[in-house]
């Protein structure tokens, strides 16, 4: 429970001034740190208030039909009444005093009780129990509501392990994984959780990705290969040689975003926040004038005004907006990642339905980024040898999707030729990575460089060109200023792609690709997808320099990058929306980014900017539904055409709707 803490939501304190709960334990409080550290507390607590509110119900029941159909008038009635009122407006009065010593006045508390003590005081004793009792039910159905909507939203990231089978001298001992080393080697036995990234060393299973990904798929992972920490293990123990800190594990990486993403607020949540803070003093003073000053000009009976001004306080809590907006947009987050996509605040879900540009990096974001080497083309007089030790010198220090590929193919191929591509790691010399361009080192005083033509057209090496229009990418290398040879890799287009890019155009979400690879190969792979406006060769800097042109454009709509990290930061950190790729996306561009897809599918975007709509959509709603009613009653309230039933509707059933309408936000299904 603990780990969800910051996207709890939280009351702010603008908010309690306006609208604490009127007990410990109801709506808003129950989504406090506190509270939810203290579950049995809490249930304890509104099963005591429960039992008060459902003895107060029958009392009042009574009274009912004892008076209005039995007919039978009496003392006794009003001690009915007495009582009734006392067990559902005791801890209402309370907190309110509470609340007034610690200074916080014009609570919700504040105004039910002066509400009734008002009905009181003009004679009017039924209605006064009536405001409590059916306040408190209220409020009971909506700490229902919102703490079912909490514990499934908690389910949805409930990733965290608690514990990692530690094994040391062939004895498993049970550890907190925070103190667990790189290096150790873990236990990960059937129906448990991965606790820390690594590699399998012993065995293979089946393994249930859904905390991580969203997506209840079964995944084979075996002896050799990597395993990411939040993962059910499904089929068979296994043993895994740590790779990764618990802290920089993908579990925590994940937990840190989801736990601050309550931080950044919508600009909606926080004019709510604003506007709950202005509204609520003069909306007192409006009722203390309608109670007031009306008797006094038109000499007429006091008790009639007062029960007026007594209905338009009561309505005039802001307590449905101040909670249901947070919720809707905690659900919207909730059910984001539950997807596989983490949104790190409000603003960005805010921001996202909104988009209507979406800036595309090619290379691991539209492509798989896993190359195939299909041919070798060697200068005159170059050995293949000397070819590929020179590639394997410059890549190995790269961790460039195109480096990692050739690094697997050389490895492959001194395998089956039994070639020696060795070398002297220590011989290495002023080994740079240049973005976007390629490699330059120097080994025993020789230059190599190893990366697209603009890197050797600006190193002077004479070479021939040659142009292509397939998916391909070219990789040259030259040493000591003479051209070596080149590599013709291929990518494979993502599978998803094609359909994502059609969905986002069904949404009218317009798409860009921005590329460091070379134009042809970037015309070919926009081609493909059915994107008109590409953009190849193109340095980091110059990425950002195309998406502020496109920004420019875009006026008041937003504009998003995706990029799986390599040598995007920047332009991720420039766009409206960063959006990175969770599991090949690098460190840099997920921290720059504002929402990370776990499953490095490009088709959970539209599947984000959806959600966001119609976030965005049942937000509006709300406050549509809460200021209209509560501006219809107010009015009614002045013009003596309201009674507190309608109030007490205006204030907890509106709130009660608004709960129910945010959570159908969790209900959302693709
Ligand atoms: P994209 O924008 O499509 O993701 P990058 O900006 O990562 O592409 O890289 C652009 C181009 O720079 C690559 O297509 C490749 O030609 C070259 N390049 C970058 N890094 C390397 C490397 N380590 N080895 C070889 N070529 C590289
Ligand atoms: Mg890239």
């Amino acid at each position: 429970m603990k780990k969800f803490k910051s996207l709890s939501l939280k009351t702010t304190t603008s908010a309690h001034t306006a609208c604490t709960p009127h007990v410990t334990c109801a709506c808003c409080a129950a989504l406090t740190d506190k509270h939810m550290q203290d579950e049995n507390r809490h249930d304890h607590c509104t099963e005591n208030r429960t039992k008060c509110l459902f003895m107060a119900a029958g009392i009042y029941v009574i009274y009912i039909l004892s008076t209005y159909f039995l007919h039978y008038e009496n003392r006794i009635n009003y001690l009915f009444l007495f009582l009734a009122y006392i067990l559902s407006g005791y801890k209402v009065i309370k907190s309110a005093c509470k609340n007034i010593i610690k200074g916080r006045i014009l609570d919700e508390n504040f105004l039910m009780s002066v509400a009734t003590f008002g009905a009181i005081a003009i004679g009017e004793y039924p209605e006064a129990v009536g405001v409590m009792l059916f306040y408190g039910i209220g409020e009971y159905l909506q700490t229902k509501a919102v703490g079912k909507s909490r514990k499934s939203i908690a389910k949805l990231i409930d990733i965290k392990p608690l514990t990692a089978n530690l094994i040391i001298n062939k004895q498993i001992k049970k550890v907190d994984p925070h103190h667990v080393k790189i290096g150790d080697i873990i236990l990960v036995k059937v129906g448990e959780k991965v606790p820390l990234d690594g590699k399998v060393i012993k065995g293979c299973s089946d393994f249930d990705t859904s905390p991580v990904t969203g997506e209840s798929q079964w995944r084979a992972i075996t002896e050799g290969e990597k395993i990411s920490s939040g993962i059910i293990n499904k089929t068979a123990a296994i043993e895994i040689e740590v790779t990764q800190t618990f802290t920089n594990s993908t579990v925590s990486k994940i937990l840190e975003i989801v736990e601050n993403a309550g931080k950044n607020k919508s600009p909606t949540e926080n004019f709510i926040t604003t506007f709950s803070r202005y509204y609520t003093p003069p909306v007192v003073i409006m009722a203390i004038l309608l109670a007031g000053v009306p008797p006094l000009i038109f000499n007429e009976a006091f008790s009639k005004w007062l029960y007026r001004g007594l209905i338009f306080l009561v309505v005039s809590c802001p307590c449905a907006l101040v909670l249901s907006i947070p919720l809707s947009y905690f659900s919207g987050i909730g059910i984001s990642s539950k997807y596989g996509i983490l949104v790190k605040g409000s603003n960005y879900l805010e921001a996202l339905r909104n988009v209507r540009t979406l800036v595309f990096d090619k290379t691991g974001t539209l492509t798989e980024a896993i190359f195939k080497v299909n041919s070798i083309s060697l200068a005159s007089g170059v050995k293949q040898d000397d070819f590929l030790k020179a590639l394997s010198i410059a890549e190995t220090g790269s961790t460039h999707p195109i480096a990692r590929s050739i690094i697997d193919y050389i490895k492959e191929d001194s395998h089956h030729k039994a070639a020696d591509y060795s070398y002297d790691l220590n011989l290495i010399q002023n080994w740079r990575e240049i973005p976007a361009k390629g490699i330059e080192a120097v080994y025993e005083d020789q230059k190599i460089l190893v990366g697209n033509a603009q890197l050797l057209t600006e190193n002077h090496i004479t070479f021939c060109k040659t142009e292509n229009y397939s998916n391909n990418t070219n990789v040259y290398v030259a040493l000591n200023g003479k051209y070596l040879g080149l590599l013709e890799l291929s990518d494979q287009i993502k599978k998803d792609a094609y359909t994502a890019i059609q969905n986002l155009h069904s949404i009218a979400v317009r798409t860009v690709i921005l590329s460091g690879d070379g134009e042809a190969t970037v015309q070919k792979v926009a081609q493909n997808l059915g994107i008109s406006e590409f953009f190849g060769s193109l340095l980091p800097q110059q990425k950002v320099e195309h998406l502020e042109k496109i920004i420019a454009e875009s006026s008041k709509h937003k504009v998003a990058f995706v990029g799986d990290g390599i040598n995007d930061a920047p332009v991720i950190a420039r766009a409206d929306i960063g959006i990175s790729m969770g599991t090949i996306g690098s460190d840099a561009a997920i921290e720059a980014s504002d929402v990370v897809i776990m499953t490095d599918e490009i088709n959970k975007i539209p599947i984000a900017v959806k959600i966001a709509r119609k976030t965005h959509k049942i937000v509006w709603q709300n406050i549509v539904l809460i200021l209209g009613i509560k501006i219809i009653v107010m009015l009614l309230s002045i013009i003596g055409m309201a009674n507190m039933s309608m109030a007490i509707f205006a204030d907890v059933g509106v709130s009660l709707t608004a709960v129910f309408n945010s959570l159908r936000i969790l209900m959302y299904k693709e």
